[in-house]
């Protein structure tokens, strides 16, 4: 049976291509890509001709079991996304499933990934860490899973895009405290690149002041509550039992 490449792709930098992703892409017999434009672009910088199947949320289903039986039939495939690891915060999940299940070989061919490029020069503790993806795009639902992580201790870390960049900040100052420390990394490997490093606070109040700084594609990493942020948490919750006992 044939193999299940899962190949990253670069997050911005076409050099972080590595050359055994270079060789896979050649050699597989197809390449499952989110956007096969996008994809053939990349792929034609570095001669790849390779032919491209479009695989996303919408058809992975009915789409992973005629792959599995291409795989059964001896055929290799790869697996890419439009920058960065599949199915991190990207499709792949079901194929990758439907292929173990069969008894397939999945094999990774690792390599940039925003998330741990991120981490990597936050100067946040990075031993530990919450992968939380994209937030609900709906406030309400914003709010509520922000509010459900503010007693945390692990380094928290989001994707976002640009054009929710200003409120998530501030429902994360609203919801961790302004003086909460965090990193916003931006535009990685990309001519713009910035990382900017402040208390929460701080940090929304630059992006709102300066456009440039919503522009692109965002890491937002927010370090975890502290032994301080969660002694106030025991100390409120004793006080309010304390005082509920009292109340009418
Ligand atoms: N699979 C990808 C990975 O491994 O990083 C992530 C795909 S997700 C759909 C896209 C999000 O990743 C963007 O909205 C942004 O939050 C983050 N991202 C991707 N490239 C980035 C870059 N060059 N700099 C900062 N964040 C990036």
């Amino acid at each position: 049976a044939g193999v299940l490449h899962v190949v990253a792709t670069p997050i911005g930098n076409l050099g972080d291509l590595s050359p055994r992703a270079q060789a896979v892409l050649r050699e597989v017999d197809a390449i499952c890509a989110e956007d096969t434009r996008h994809t053939r672009q990349l792929l034609s910088q570095f001669g790849i001709a390779t032919p491209l199947l479009a695989l996303h949320e919408h058809n992975e289903d009915a789409l992973a079991q005629r792959l599995v039986a291409r795989l059964q039939a001896g055929q290799s495939l790869a697996l890419v996304s439009d920058a960065g690891t599949p199915l991190v915060s990207d499709p792949g999940y079901r194929l990758v499933r439907a292929a173990r299940e069969a008894g397939l070989r999945v094999s990774p061919v690792p390599g940039p990934s925003a998330l741990v490029a991120a981490l990597s020069v936050a100067g946040l503790p990075s031993d530990r860490f919450a992968f939380e993806g994209f937030l609900p795009a709906k406030a309400s639902a914003r709010r509520e899973r922000l509010a459900a992580l503010a007693g945390e201790p692990r380094t928290l870390i989001f994707y976002e895009s640009s054009h929710r960049i200003d409120d998530m900040l501030a429902d994360a100052v609203a919801a961790f405290g302004g003086e909460r420390r965090a990193v916003l990394a931006r535009e990685l490997t990309k001519l713009f690149e910035t990382v900017l490093d402040g208390t929460l606070a701080q940090l929304h109040a630059r992006v709102v002041a300066d456009a440039d700084q919503r522009k692109g594609e965002f890491v937002v990493m927010v370090e975890g509550a502290g032994d301080d942020g969660e002694a106030r948490l025991v100390e409120g919750r004793r006080v309010y039992a304390l005082l509920s006992g009292h109340l009418p």
